[in-house]
């Protein structure tokens, strides 16, 4: 036989490769079945570390790959010794025999020494033969490396450990590839979730404020009864809806009396509350009938469907009966009152703005009367405008001075001589004629002019004591002052350095009301204390009509109280508001109050007065308000 004889050893090592490599085979196979179908990261990480230990014979196999950021890398998988405490463990990029891989991009195992120069080879010999390292190089991306470290049976990894680990890598690379986009894909899914759920709740808190923004923008958030805007909208659509079908209805305009000084002297938030009570009254009174809005303020509309006059004018005077029962709020009794304006479609207007402006009119003719509740009269319809032009003409009125005084004599009872005159505004429109003062006094006070005219007066006023003592007439003026102006901490600035106040301050009296008490009271104590130290007197008007008791004012430096005219008016008929008065008159007394009663209009009404002790009488009986040469032609012919 030609060639080499084959030894037995030979032979037996022969067998003992076939078999490794049988085995490798069938590992490498099994392997690629196991991972082929495994999406999850972590077990073909898992798998791919526990046969790589297998084919090379490792006691630790780790897999390390490289991290999202570029910057680390990861133990992702491990098995054999201490392979848990390490798997999890992050690197730094260019950290030992890792580090080297990455910058290569080729396996290291012993082999590697002899391409090294001597100071390379020196740093790593000592390991070089106890770490195998093969790059895991996936279709587009480099992933990170299998590395096998100490042999088994303590020899060195050999070539061919590294031949069949670089071969595995370059197979399992792909399936490690595909689990990470897999993981990548449902990250992102899950994310993806995460959003449309983010999403979904969005829309959501969207679509809530949505509605919240809608029932803002339509109803009136302290009363809930629908706003300005929303009542516009109904007020059209029951126009059209009662032109076709030949219907009528009646259009109510409800505005408090007053409200402002309630708000004033109570605070904004006794006053909203007051509000709610008022539209729940309303609301129960009309039971589910007609349409309730509160356009803002203290102004409500209410539409009633198919209504005639009669039966709408019931209604208007039903809703201020609901108002008769006083509100408590905090324990405190508040009166409040009305006035109603109505007006009747198709009959006073086919339209909404004609509508209105005709409910508008009929409420202030409402209010200027003291009426409660008032129709529309075409006839007494001299305007061609509504309440909003009024502001503008006040305004032109108080520039070009047309506004004027009028003045009442107030009579000592006991010597009939007049010692003071009240000073009352007035207001000449050139279009609507006479504005009571009621009316334009209430537009100054919301229009922030009051102080502005207040001022005016008050300096008229002086103007005509100065007048008077020239001609050695000793005659007191009597001014209101608004509970807005009062309380203006510039008011008393003003006041003080008013040249003339030196000397007239002592001929002046400042009527103030009686709801001025429920302020803050040491406010109130210290303004009323340099009012005085001018030689201002101080006299509560309208007394009996508000929140006060006689109690309140016995420590406020006030020398004189008026009964309100609704008291005294009446005395004669009505023996309650007969003992109102005496009651009040001695009481006033008994604090060192002198006292005058308003509105005293027969000789019954001033003889009874006298005989229960009142000081000073003022009324039509003596005078009405008239112009300054009036009066003066009035104290020349009382030979005053
Ligand atoms: P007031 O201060 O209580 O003024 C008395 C009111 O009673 C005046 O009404 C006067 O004309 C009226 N009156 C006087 N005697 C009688 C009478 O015998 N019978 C009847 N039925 N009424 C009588 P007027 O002038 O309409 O003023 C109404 C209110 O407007 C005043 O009530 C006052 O609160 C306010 N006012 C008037 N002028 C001014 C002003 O310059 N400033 C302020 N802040 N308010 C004013
Ligand atoms: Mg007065
Ligand atoms: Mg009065």
């Amino acid at each position: 036989m030609a060639g080499k004889p084959f030894k037995v050893v030979d032979v037996q090592r022969l067998e003992q490769n076939l078999h490794h490599r049988e085995a490798e085979i069938e590992l490498l196979q099994k392997t690629f079945a196991e991972i082929g179908s495994e999406l999850d990261l972590e077990r073909v990480f898992q798998i791919v570390a526990e046969r790589a230990r297998d084919l090379v014979h490792a006691q630790t196999l780790l897999i390390p790959i490289l991290d999202e950021n570029c910057e680390t890398y990861t133990y992702r998988g491990g098995a054999g010794l201490n392979a848990d405490e390490i798997v999890g463990e992050s690197m730094p990029l260019d950290f030992g025999i890792c580090g080297w891989v990455w910058r290569h991009k080729k396996a290291w195992w012993r082999g590697v020494l002899d391409e090294l120069d001597d100071e390379e080879r020196n740093f790593w010999e000592k390991e070089a033969g106890s770490v195998i390292l093969v790059p895991l190089q996936g279709r587009k991306h480099f992933l990170g490396g299998i590395a096998g470290i100490n042999k088994c049976d303590e020899g060195d990894f050999d070539r061919r450990d590294l031949n069949m680990l670089s071969l595995f890598a370059s197979i399992v690379a792909i399936a490690i590839e595909n689990a990470m986009a897999v993981q990548t894909m449902e990250e992102a899914r899950r994310l993806t979730e995460g959003y449309q759920m983010q999403l979904q709740r969005l829309n959501r808190q969207l679509s809530e404020s949505n509605r919240e923004l809608e029932y803002l923008s339509l109803y009136d958030t302290l009363t809930g009864l629908p706003n300005r805007s929303l009542f516009h909208d109904r007020f059209t659509q029951h126009i059209s809806v009662a032109q076709t079908e030949k219907q009528s209805f009646a259009l109510l305009l409800i505005d408090l009396n007053n409200f402002k000084e309630i708000n004033e002297t109570l605070g904004h938030e006794r006053g909203d509350q007051i509000l709610k009570d008022i539209a729940r009254r309303f609301l129960l009174y009309l039971d589910g009938n007609g349409i309730l809005s509160r356009l803002g303020g203290d102004e409500f509309a209410l539409l009633l469907p198919e209504l005639d006059r009669h039966k709408s004018l019931r209604h208007a005077s039903h809703l201020l009966q609901q108002l008769e029962a006083p509100f408590d709020v905090d324990g405190v009794t508040i009166a409040v009152s009305a006035s109603i304006g109505v007006s009747l479609f198709p009959e006073h207007g086919a339209d909404v703005s004609t509508l209105l402006r005709h409910t508008d009119q009929a409420m202030f003719s409402a209010k200027s009367g003291k009426r409660g509740v008032s129709l529309y009269d075409p006839a007494a319809d001299h305007s061609s405008t509504g309440t909003l032009t009024m502001t503008a003409d006040l305004r032109e009125a108080l520039e070009q001075q047309t506004l004027e005084l009028y003045y009442q004599p107030k009579v000592t009872l006991a010597d009939e001589r007049i010692r003071s005159v009240e000073a009352l505004g007035r207001w000449q429109h050139p279009q609507r004629g006479f504005v009571p003062p009621d009316i334009f006094i209430d537009v100054l006070e919301q229009t922030g002019m009051i102080d502005r005219y207040t001022h005016w007066v008050i300096e008229t006023a002086i103007e005509q004591i100065q007048h008077w003592r020239i001609q050695q007439r000793e005659l007191s003026i009597a001014v209101n002052i608004s509970t807005q102006t009062l309380m203006n901490p510039d008011f008393m600035h003003y006041l003080e350095n008013l040249d003339a106040i030196a000397d007239c301050g002592c001929y002046l009296q400042f009527e103030i009301t009686e709801n001025l008490f429920l302020s803050e009271y040491e406010r109130l104590c210290d303004t009323l204390g340099r009012v005085r130290q001018l030689g201002i007197s101080l006299s509560i008007d309208d007394f009996g009509t508000g929140y006060s008791s006689l109690a309140r004012l016995k420590k406020l430096p006030v020398g004189e109280l008026k009964i309100d005219r609704s008291f005294v008016m009446d005395m004669d008929r009505d023996p309650d508001d007969e003992v109102i008065v005496r009651s009040t008159i001695d009481l006033a007394h008994n604090l060192g109050l002198s006292v005058v009663a308003e509105g005293v209009e027969t000789e019954q009404t001033c003889r009874c007065l006298l005989e229960l002790g009142c000081d000073i009488a003022q009324g039509y009986l003596i005078s009405k308000p008239v112009p300054i040469e009036q009066l003066e032609q009035f104290l020349v012919d009382r030979k005053h």
